[in-house]
């Protein structure tokens, strides 16, 4: 069912369909940045993410954020660490978590998950606990896929 938010991005409202709560027109000019970015990293492998945000204008916080999101990757082990595991502070190339603590995480994840829906599933019935479920096994497919 069709919802109308505000773009986090340019904060118009818009037919939110899922995902990212950002508008056509910003998930078009991200969706471009990224292509010039990976671009950029094609053609110059290793550059370091102060270069790329220099060279292509970009803002390193916004680099960060498809690095966080796993779009993007840091390639080779020199350079300063920009991104730090959010829970164990290890400097890690992709993503908001190191190896080791996503296993961790992982598997305490599945054990809170199977407790919270055995919870909602309780308090208000089936169809509210089914669709969280899926909102689960999306997340644990998008780490798989790293
Ligand atoms: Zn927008
Ligand atoms: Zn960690």
């Amino acid at each position: 069912m069709p919802e109308l938010k505000n773009c986090k991005r340019c904060g118009k409202l818009f037919n939110y369909v899922g995902g990212n709560a950002i508008c056509n027109t910003c998930r078009h000019e991200e969706e471009a940045e990224f292509q010039r970015i990976k671009k950029y990293l094609m053609e110059n492998p290793g550059a370091s993410i102060y270069q790329v945000a220099s060279e292509l204008d970009i803002r390193i916080d916004k680099i960060k954020k498809y690095l966080r999101d796993g779009r993007l990757e840091i390639i080779g082990d020199e350079g300063l660490p920009v991104l730090l595991c959010e829970r164990c502070g290890k400097a890690i190339k992709t993503g908001k978590f190191c190896d080791e603590c996503s296993r961790n995480m992982s598997a305490e994840f599945s054990k809170t998950a199977s407790k919270i829906e055995e919870k909602l599933r309780l308090e208000n019935g089936h169809s509210q606990a089914g669709s969280i479920g899926m909102r689960y096994l999306l997340k644990d497919d998008r780490r798989k896929r790293r």
